[in-house]
């Protein structure tokens, strides 16, 4: 077995050509793998898998971090695209990084020059040549209000306060909200474009920051339930406030997910005959009964679980005489409704209808 006390008796010369020789092996393995993600990328063989995506069969499946996952994939479909890629990460003239960061700036006029200068360049040069080919404005100048200090005193409801009182006539809404006001256009471009510029980062177990950006009138909409919730939640706790907006919000998309309403003159005209639309009460039962998740299963009995873009799909197609009992009726992904129904129709079917 190799340890790291397995090559103290090796003399230096040998550790550094082994070394030297390691590498190269890497570099044409990473090369190969490129391959092999792009490929398996294309034929979308991660459905088959119970997996939504190529993303999902890297890290599910074969355990790799997101970063890793991330960046194999994006270089694996950059090779696929410019093949020449493959040679430069198997020479070790390019790294995975730098073909990752890469990627979004080649195209088929410049990624020859492109990528020769890119050889045996470090990150930061990297960052220096993708400046170059895709400039990005300046930064406007800004200048932001700080957040006051939130008032350690016992909380007071707005109405005790006389009305002589400094802050009673004023809604000091930076202070309870406890977010710094910045240029709306500033912002905007710090978020990176249209990306929203939020971001979810656990703290300690179970605690979490949210950082996010809003607009002036999600700024109201708190400021008027802070208003609103003062005697429930009488320090104006955006997390507490969130909190019940949240559960607010769920019930109600739950709701709306689990029996999508039909136009009801169309359901009523439908139940007269039988219609492709499945019952508001099977939608029900079956997304709590699936817990609103794609139960897809692959050969090996594993479950897709992907909660992303749940659709109604019929075991038995419709087309075919399956019934809308909820025993013909499971909650799919996207990704595998579609990857089904191409199964069931021909991909070539699907295609035309799609365009
Ligand atoms: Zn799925």
């Amino acid at each position: 077995m190799m340890n790291a006390s397995s090559l103290q008796l090796i003399n230096k010369h040998q550790l550094v050509r082994d070394f030297s020789s390691l590498v190269d092996k890497d570099r044409r393995d990473t090369a190969t793998m490129l391959v092999y993600v792009a490929e398996i990328d294309r034929r979308k063989l991660y459905l088959e898998h119970a997996c939504p995506s190529m993303f999902a069969f890297c890290t599910k499946r074969f355990h790799m971090s997101e970063a890793v996952a991330a960046r194999r994939i994006r270089a694996g479909r950059a090779t696929c695209r410019f093949p020449c890629i493959f040679d430069m990460i198997a020479r070790g003239e390019l790294h995975l990084s730098g073909v990752h960061q890469l990627a979004g700036h080649l195209t088929e006029d410049n990624h020859q020059e492109v990528l020769q200068r890119a050889k045996h360049r470090s990150m930061r040069e990297i960052e220096k040549l993708i400046a170059e080919i895709s400039p990005k404005p300046d930064v406007p100048a800004s200048v932001r209000a700080l957040p006051i200090r939130r008032v350690q005193s016992t909380p007071k409801m707005l109405e005790d306060i006389p009305a002589a009182h400094p802050i009673a006539g004023q809604r000091p809404a930076i202070e309870r909200l406890g977010v710094s006001s910045a240029p709306s256009q500033g912002s905007k471009l710090a978020a990176g474009g249209s990306k929203p510029n939020s971001r979810v980062t656990p703290l300690s177990p179970r605690r979490y920051k949210i950082q996010v950006t809003i607009g002036q009138e999600g700024r109201d909409k708190l400021s008027e339930l802070q208003d609103l919730l003062s005697h429930q939640i009488p320090d104006g706790d955006l997390a507490a406030i969130l909190d019940r907006a949240l559960d607010a919000l769920l019930v109600e998309t739950r709701k709306k997910k689990a029996s999508f309403t039909e136009n009801p003159r169309s359901v009523r005209k439908r139940s007269n005959r039988k219609g492709r639309a499945i019952p508001a009460q099977i939608r029900r039962e079956v997304f709590e009964r699936d817990q609103g998740r794609c139960v897809f299963v692959d050969a090996c009995g594993r479950r897709c679980l992907s909660g992303w873009q749940v659709e109604f799909h019929h075991v038995v197609p419709y087309a075919r005489g399956g019934s809308h009992g909820a025993d013909n009726i499971e909650l799919r992904c996207r990704a595998h409704n579609q990857y089904e129904a191409e199964l069931e129709y021909g991909a070539r079917f699907m295609a035309s209808r799609r365009n």
